[in-house]
C-alpha cells in the first residue's frame, strides 16, 4: 500500500475539543493500479494527567473531505467534480505514462443510475470496471485508466501515436465516438446485480483532447469533467466533447444558482398569464400562470433554464406555493367579473411528488373558489414516465379536491397511450413542437396523428403554440377544444389581462 498524505502530519499541533489530532485524505494505491482516497482522522487518547496514550486512525469514506462545486472554488481554478488534488495527482500520472508525446484525449466518465451508488459502497468494483475496460480498449492504443473516489468516476487517458491504421482516433471526434461505443459493448458485459435487480450499465463521458482543449494536462483534465458537468444537465447524450462555450454555461449556471438563494426574498420573481381560448366560439377560457425571473446580474432568466436548478434543492418547494400565493392576490385586485374563467398553474415533478405543496394548493383553492375560478394543475407528460410513486392517487386525490389535471407537453415524453389512459387526467396539451412547421415544413400529418391518439381518451384538448393565422384556421377545424399561443396572446401582465378580460365581457 502506497500512501501518499495531503495535508502535513504535524504532531506539534494541539488537538481540538473532539481529540482530533489530524484530518485529511489519503491515496491508496489499489490492487488494480487504480487511486482510492480514503478521508483518514487520527484521534488522540489521553489518560487522566492528559498525557497521549494512543493515536487511533480512523478511515472513512472520502465524501466528508469532498466539497460541493461551488462558486469560490471554480473562481480559484479549483475542480468541481473533484478536488484540486486529485486533479494534480491524476494529471501527473498522466504526464508520467505519455511523457511528452501529446497525443492523446482526456475521458471523464461518471456512472449513474444504482451502479452509481453500488460504486460508492464498494471500492471493489471500480476495480473490476477498469481491468474490464483495459483489456476491452487496450489492443490499439496506450491507455491510462484511474479511478477517482467517492468512486463514480474513472479518468481515462487515451492515446493514438500508436494507431496509425488502427481505429482508435480519440484525438477526432468520430475517433472518440467508436471508444465511447466500444467501451460501452465491452462493460455492459459484465453483468452487476443488486438483489433482485439487474443493474444497467449507464454512464457519462466528458472529453477533452489535448492541445484542442487544453495545453497542460492539467488543463485537459479539468476540461473533461467541465464537458461532463454540462452533460449532466443537458441529460440528452451520454458523452460531449468540451467547447469553450460551456465554461461560459458553467459560470452562468453558478451565477443563476447564487441568485435564486435570494430570488424569493427580493420578490424577484413575477408572474405572467397566457391566455387560453375556446376553439368552438372563440372566447376567452382561462390563462396559464407562468413565472418570470429577472435578476440585476443576470437579467431575465427563462423558467427552462432557472427551475432545473431550483429543483436541485428544497426551494422548488417554494414554487407552487409562491405561484398561487401571488396569483391569488392578483387576481383578487383585479376590477373585473372573473368567475367562470379557469387557472393553471404548472408543477414540475418534484413538487408534485411532494404532499405539502400539493396541500398547501389545496388551502389556497378556496379563495379561488370565492372567486369563481376554477384551478387546472398541469404536470408534464415526463412526469407520469418518471415512474412516480402514486402517481395515479395523486391525480385522483387532486380531482376528488376540484382541481381540473393536465397533462402538459403531450407527445413528447414517450408515454405509452396505455399507460396514459390509465391516469385519467382531464386535459391533454399538446407540445408546440407539433404545429411549430406547419405548414412551411410541415403537412400536419404528426399533429393528425397526436390529436386522434389524444381523443382516444376522451379528454379536453388544448393545442400550444399557434402562432399563424395558417395554423390557427386549421387547428379550428381540428376537433380540439382550446388553443393556446402568440396568435392568440403572448403571455400578459395582470394590466393587461384585466384588458383583455374587460374586451371579451363585451
Ligand atoms: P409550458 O407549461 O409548456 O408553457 C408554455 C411555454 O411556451 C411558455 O414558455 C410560453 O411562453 C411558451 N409559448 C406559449 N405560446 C407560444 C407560442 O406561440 N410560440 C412560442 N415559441 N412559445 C410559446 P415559458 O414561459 O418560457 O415556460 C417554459 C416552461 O417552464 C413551461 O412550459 C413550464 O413547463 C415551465 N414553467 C413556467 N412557469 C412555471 C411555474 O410556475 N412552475 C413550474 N413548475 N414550471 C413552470
Ligand atoms: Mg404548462
Ligand atoms: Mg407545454
Amino acid at each position: 500500500m502506497e500512501d501518499i498524505f495531503e495535508g502535513q502530519l504535524n504532531l506539534m499541533n494541539t488537538v481540538d475539543e473532539d481529540n482530533i489530532l489530524w484530518n485529511g485524505n489519503v491515496w491508496n494505491k489499489g490492487v488494480y493500479g487504480n487511486l482510492i482516497c480514503k478521508n483518514l482522522t487520527i484521534k488522540v487518547i489521553t489518560n487522566a494527567q492528559n498525557k497521549p496514550v494512543y493515536y487511533i486512525g480512523i478511515y472513512s469514506n472520502p465524501d466528508a473531505a469532498y466539497m460541493p462545486f461551488n462558486g469560490e472554488r471554480f473562481d480559484d481554478e479549483d475542480a468541481f467534480l473533484i478536488s484540486k488534488q486529485e486533479i494534480e495527482i491524476i494529471s501527473g500520472r498522466i504526464e508520467e505514462q505519455y511523457g511528452d508525446q501529446k497525443r492523446f484525449a482526456i475521458m471523464s466518465l461518471q456512472f449513474l443510475g444504482g451502479l452509481r451508488k453500488l460504486f460508492e459502497a464498494n471500492q471493489r468494483m471500480h476495480g473490476k470496471f477498469l481491468t474490464i475496460a483495459n483489456n476491452g480498449l487496450k489492443e490499439d492504443a496506450e491507455l491510462s485508466i484511474l479511478a477517482i473516489p467517492r468512486t463514480d468516476i474513472i479518468i481515462l487517458a487515451i492515446d493514438d501515436s500508436h494507431n496509425v491504421e488502427g481505429n482508435l482516433t480519440p484525438t477526432e471526434e468520430t475517433g472518440i465516438k467508436d471508444i465511447v461505443k466500444r467501451l460501452e459493448y465491452v462493460l455492459k458485459r459484465i453483468q452487476i446485480t443488486l438483489g433482485l435487480e439487474q443493474l444497467e450499465i449507464k454512464f457519462n463521458i466528458g472529453v477533452a483532447i489535448f492541445e484542442k482543449h487544453g495545453s497542460t494536462t492539467n488543463e485537459v483534465l479539468k476540461n473533461s469533467l467541465v464537458a461532463l458537468e454540462v452533460l449532466t444537465k443537458f441529460k440528452k447524450e451520454n458523452m460531449l466533447i468540451y467547447n469553450e462555450a460551456y465554461y461560459d454555461y458553467i459560470r452562468e449556471d453558478l451565477i443563476i444558482r447564487e441568485g435564486l438563494r435570494t430570488a424569493f426574498e427580493k420578490n424577484e420573481l413575477k408572474l405572467v398569464y397566457q391566455p387560453q381560448f375556446s376553439l368552438k366560439d372563440d372566447q376567452l377560457y382561462g390563462f396559464e400562470a407562468l413565472v418570470r425571473w429577472h435578476n440585476d446580474q443576470l437579467g431575465n432568466v427563462t423558467p427552462d433554464r432557472f427551475i432545473p436548478i431550483l429543483e436541485e434543492t428544497e426551494d422548488i418547494y417554494r414554487l407552487g406555493m409562491y405561484v398561487i400565493d401571488r396569483a391569488l392576490e392578483e387576481f383578487k385586485s383585479l376590477q373585473n367579473n372573473i368567475s367562470g374563467l379557469r387557472l393553471s398553474i404548472n408543477l414540475s415533478s418534484k413538487e408534485f411528488a411532494n404532499n405539502a405543496v400539493l396541500e398547501y394548493l389545496f388551502r389556497q383553492k378556496t379563495h379561488f373558489d370565492d372567486l369563481g375560478v376554477k384551478l387546472c394543475i398541469e404536470i408534464t407528460e415526463t412526469t407520469l414516465v418518471e415512474n412516480m410513486e402514486h402517481i395515479k392517487d395523486r391525480i385522483q386525490w387532486l380531482q376528488n379536491k376540484g382541481f381540473e389535471v393536465a397533462i402538459d407537453d403531450f407527445g413528447t415524453g414517450y408515454s405509452s397511450l396505455g399507460y396514459l389512459k390509465e391516469m385519467y387526467a382531464d386535459e391533454l396539451k399538446i407540445d408546440r413542437m407539433f404545429i411549430r412547421d406547419f405548414p412551411e415544413r410541415d403537412d400536419g400529418k404528426l399533429i393528425r396523428a397526436v390529436i386522434s391518439m389524444g381523443k382516444e381518451m376522451k379528454l379536453s384538448l388544448v393545442v400550444e403554440g399557434i402562432e399563424t393565422v395558417e395554423q390557427y384556421e386549421w387547428i379550428r377545424n381540428s376537433g380540439c377544444d382550446l388553443y393556446q399561443g402568440y396568435y392568440g396572446a403572448k403571455p400578459l401582465s395582470l394590466s393587461d389581462i384585466e384588458a383583455l378580460i374587460n374586451q371579451s365581457m363585451h
